[in-house]
């Protein structure tokens, strides 16, 4: 660690200019010597990441653009880097209008960057809680925007892991774009020993019991992301943070989510659809998608 500190230091002088790789989609790398001059704007921070405002420069010399610069965060060792690297191989992997951007991956420096396109109006949490009036219809629109970038995951094979409103940021158009795909994996279905580092009161039974996590898991989360659409995250989520009370409080309920209230009524049923406790009778993406699709129209 002692190694390290003096790296530390240097980066915390944060005007560094990056060399780094663009990962040109589908399995080709292609190292560019552009720049990403991040500033010292921080646009917010999660449980895993700081993410700043930047500059990017392209190699043509064009003008520049803005982006937003995900850090890597705790220390340099290997199983960080791994996972940081991970993030990035994922977000290379997706290209869709409702999933966040990714421009590049700073890999051959402390700390590495994560480059993506900048979402102007934030996550969805903030935005929700921020703003008065929003109609049923928008919030029908941003649950349609989230199962579009949803299926287009499940069509790639990719879990997200950690769908929630704060991990959705919002266009100037006021729509929807998937973002954080810092528990993401490359996957049909992956069993975790450990559920340290997730989202409890996001997941499904068979996550808090068994460790499973697979596009089930994600529609699981999905139903609890209605919920946090319907009461415009004015509240939390209903289930206990910790772990042995959420096991309890799920084997209880025969409909863990089902809320009183909440805008638009006609989410109630899909919430209790996707949040159903036995797997096979959940939807897939695609079927969220049809059905959303129809309480939007
Ligand atoms: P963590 O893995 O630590 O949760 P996130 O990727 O969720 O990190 O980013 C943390 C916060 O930073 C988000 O909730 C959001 O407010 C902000 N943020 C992340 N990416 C962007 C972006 N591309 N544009 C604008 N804001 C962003
Ligand atoms: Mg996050």
């Amino acid at each position: 660690n002692r190694r390290y500190q003096h790296i530390w230091q240097l980066l915390d002088a944060w005007s560094l200019v990056v060399n780094y790789i663009v990962p040109v989609r589908r399995n080709k790398l292609v190292v560019l010597h552009s720049q990403v001059l991040p500033n010292s704007v921080s646009l917010g921070h999660g449980a895993f990441g700081e993410v700043f405002k930047g500059k990017f420069v392209p190699i043509g010399g064009t003008e520049p653009t803005e982006v937003a610069v995900k850090r890597m965060i705790g220390e340099p060792k290997r199983i960080n880097c791994q996972e940081f690297c991970q993030e990035a191989s994922i977000m290379a992997m997706l290209e869709h209008r409702n999933v966040v951007n990714l421009f590049g991956f700073a890999a051959l420096q402390f700390p590495m960057m994560i480059v993506m396109e900048f979402v102007p109006m934030g996550d969805l949490k903030k935005y929700l809680r921020q703003s008065s009036n929003i109609s049923s219809k928008q919030i029908s629109l941003f649950a349609l925007d989230i199962a579009n970038g949803m299926r287009h995951l499940a069509s790639r094979k990719v879990i997200h892991r950690d769908l929630a409103c704060r991990n959705c940021l919002i266009t100037k158009e006021i729509r929807v774009k998937i973002s954080d795909f810092g528990l993401s994996v490359n996957d049909l279905e992956v069993v975790v020993k450990n559920l340290r580092k997730a989202p409890i009161r996001w997941l499904a039974p068979e996550t808090l019991n068994k460790g499973i996590f697979n596009e089930k898991t994600d529609v699981w989360s999905y139903g609890v992301l209605l919920t946090e659409l319907m009461t415009r995250c004015a509240a939390d989520p209903l289930a206990p943070r910790d772990l042995k009370e959420a096991q309890r409080w799920i084997k209880e309920a025969d409909h863990p989510h089902r809320i009183d209230g909440g805008d638009p009524r006609d989410f109630a049923e899909m919430v209790d659809y996707c949040c159903e406790k036995s797997p096979s009778a959940r939807p897939t993406f695609q079927i969220v998608k049809k059905k959303v699709q129809a309480i939007y129209q």
